[in-house]
Parts: C-alpha cells; structure tokens; sequence
C-alpha cells in the first residue's frame, strides 16, 4: 500500500533555445536585477557576455571559482551580489556553477559565517535571493535539487549540503548548450544522470510519481546516450538527455541517492574520478546486486526495455561504459587498497538508502570483480 508525500516547488523552463529568453522570464516573474553566475568556460567562449546583452537586467558576471567550489569562493560571490544589489541570480554552467550560486544566494541574506552553516552548526532561517539554474550539461540534475556540493578551503573536506534554500525558484533547460559538450563529459555526465534515474527506482524511499520519473529517464538515456556521444551535434539525443537528466533529477530529488553516490565519494576523493564516472563505476553491479533484493520494480524495468532480466541490463550498461571509454576495472583507477575503499563505502551515509547495505566481504567481493 503506497503511503507518501510529493512536491517539486521549481518552475521548469524547456526547450532548445530557451536561455535566449532569459529576459522575458525574468520579467514574467517580476525580476529587475540579477547576476551571472557562470563557469568560466563561458565567459571564454563569449557566452556569458552575451547572454549579458541579450539580458540587460544582468549587472554582472561572477565566474572567479574552480571546479571544486571553495567556501572562500562562495563568500567572494556573495561580496559581488551585495555589491550589485541584486534581487536574482542565474548559475550557467555544470556542477559546480551550481553549488556555488545554491550557497552563495542562501548567503546573501545569512546571519552567521558561511563555516557555520557548512558545518551543520546553523541552519538558514531566512529565504536567499531567488535563483535560475541553467545547466550547460545533461547530468547532474541540480536543476531541481536542493543539494550543493563545497570544499571547506581549512579543512580540505567536501561535502554535500541540503536545505531547502537551496532549492532554485527556477530551471531553465536548453539543450542547445548541451551540443558542445565533449564525447567524455556527455559520457559521464550521461551515466550519472542513468545512476540517479536506477538508484531512485531502487532507493528504499523510493515512491510511485518518482518511479516513473525514473523508468522514463532510463529508457531516453538507454535510447540517446550513446547517440549524443558519438554524434554531439545530434539536437534530437542532447534534448532528449536533458529530458532524462531533469527527469531522474526530479526522481532522485525526493528519494535521494544510494549506493552508487556512496560509493562515488571515496572513488572521486581518493582516486580522482569525475562524479559520473565514479557513479558509474558500480552502477552495474549494483544492479545485480540490488535484483536480488526487489524483484519487482527492477526486474520489471528490465523487462520493458526488451531485457530478459536485471543481469542483462547490467551487461548492457557495461557494455555501454565500455564502448565510450569509461574506466571499468579496478587496475584503470589505480585502486590498490580495496578494503580501505570499502570500508569508506559501506559506511557512507548514503549506503542506507541502498536497497541492502553490503558487510566487508560482500563489499569485497562486489570490487574483486571488477578486476
Ligand atoms: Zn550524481
């Protein structure tokens, strides 16, 4: 019996084209001043600047972060929103962009030291400035989640933080700057987007308008992935992965992750692997893994995309890692210590999202085949 709550509060902009509108939608929404948040990737290729004259109410452009936002660049961005006396802010760019506009637009109106509420030592009492996200690769579906990801600059720790501030008022999704993309990173940020569809299906919190997000999403991605790999001027595959990556955005949004992400942390911290590729890494295997434990939803999904059962999916879903040139092995990662990598793993929090949380020797023997 189905027993469950769902909201999904951020307004969606889609379609090919669509930040050319940025402008009207600001207006539409009673918008007058906003800053550019973007990655500096588009601030070279004369994006960001000319979405700045397409876009007359944009003051500014913040683009002085790295990959990994640090804190000390979130507070550099909140210096510039105050400075520029801004009433919203739009984020361009992957991941990161993201991140760091969440925290930046919660910090604009915070009443404590950014470390305080990184920390969990404070929680926002009050709303920030309003944000429109736009992402500029079909993946991490940050679009529509409350999560941020920042680097304490002291400590050296990252972490993912939620609040609900964190939410932007608005997404905007075109998959026009999606064509640019290159082969890897559509690759990688691809099987994220495939890991946060199944782990959202798989998820013990998983609940019925999230699993369809989540077998739509599946299907497009099995269906345009590798078509907008090997082809990235392919407009009809880079719209119909944004599609699946803002839909398996809106499904792992509600249930949150499991435990692939739990796995993909010690994988990205200690062997450098990218978010999506380190995602991917297990995502097969728990497949196999996580079949055995619900028979249904996944068996199901299996079966309707023409499977003759979850073990086969698995195999495709390795297959297709392999063919785009993901690593897949253990010795590809350069992992040597695998007890070490495993007891981070099964202790990650997000593992008891996971349909069965693996002991040490599952968890082993879960790594040694991937040798
Ligand atoms: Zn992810």
């Amino acid at each position: 019996m189905d027993n469950f709550v769902y909201s999904q509060p951020v307004k969606i902009y889609f379609g090919a084209g669509k930040l050319k509108e940025l402008s009207s939608i600001a207006e539409q929404n009673g918008y007058k001043r906003g800053a550019l948040i973007s990655d500096k990737v588009f601030v070279n290729s004369g994006l960001a600047q000319s979405i700045q004259e397409l876009t007359p109410c944009i003051a500014g452009i913040f683009s002085d972060f790295s990959p990994n936002p640090m804190l000390s660049e979130v507070v550099k961005a909140v210096e510039k929103l105050k400075q520029w006396q801004v009433d919203f802010v739009v984020a361009l760019g992957g991941g990161s962009a993201l991140d760091l506009a969440k925290f930046a637009c919660s910090m604009a109106h915070a009443e404590y030291g950014i470390r305080e509420y990184f920390f969990h030592r404070q929680e926002f009492s009050v709303k920030g400035l309003p944000l429109f996200a736009v992402p500029s690769t079909a993946g991490t579906g940050s679009e529509v989640t409350s999560v941020s990801v920042c680097n304490d600059d002291e400590t050296g720790i990252k972490a993912p933080l939620a609040h609900k501030n964190f939410l932007p008022e608005i997404a905007i999704i075109d998959s026009e700057l999606t064509i640019s993309v290159p082969p890897h990173i559509t690759a990688s940020t691809g099987i994220d987007a495939l890991s946060h569809a199944l782990e959202a299906l798989w998820s013990v919190n998983h609940q019925p308008i999230c699993d369809l997000w989540a077998i739509h999403s599946c299907k497009l991605i099995f269906a345009n992935l590798e078509k907008a790999y090997s082809d990235g001027n392919d407009a009809v595959a880079r719209d119909n992965m944004s599609l699946a990556a803002l839909f398996a955005g809106l499904a792992f949004s509600v249930t949150k992750t499991a435990g692939c992400h739990a796995c993909s942390y010690p994988l990205s911290i200690d062997y450098k692997l990218s978010h999506g590729e380190a995602c991917g890494f297990t995502l097969d295997s728990f497949v196999c893994l996580n079949a055995a434990a619900e028979n249904s939803r996944l068996e199901a999904l299996a079966r309707e995309m023409g499977f003759c059962n979850a073990e086969a999916l698995a195999d495709r879903i390795f297959e297709m890692k392999k063919r785009m040139g993901m690593k897949c092995t253990l010795d590809e990662c350069g992992i040597e210590d695998v007890d070490a990598l495993c007891q981070k793993c099964i202790s990650h929090p997000l593992m008891n999202n996971n349909p069965i949380k693996p002991d040490m020797s599952q968890m082993r023997q879960f790594f040694e085949n991937l040798r």
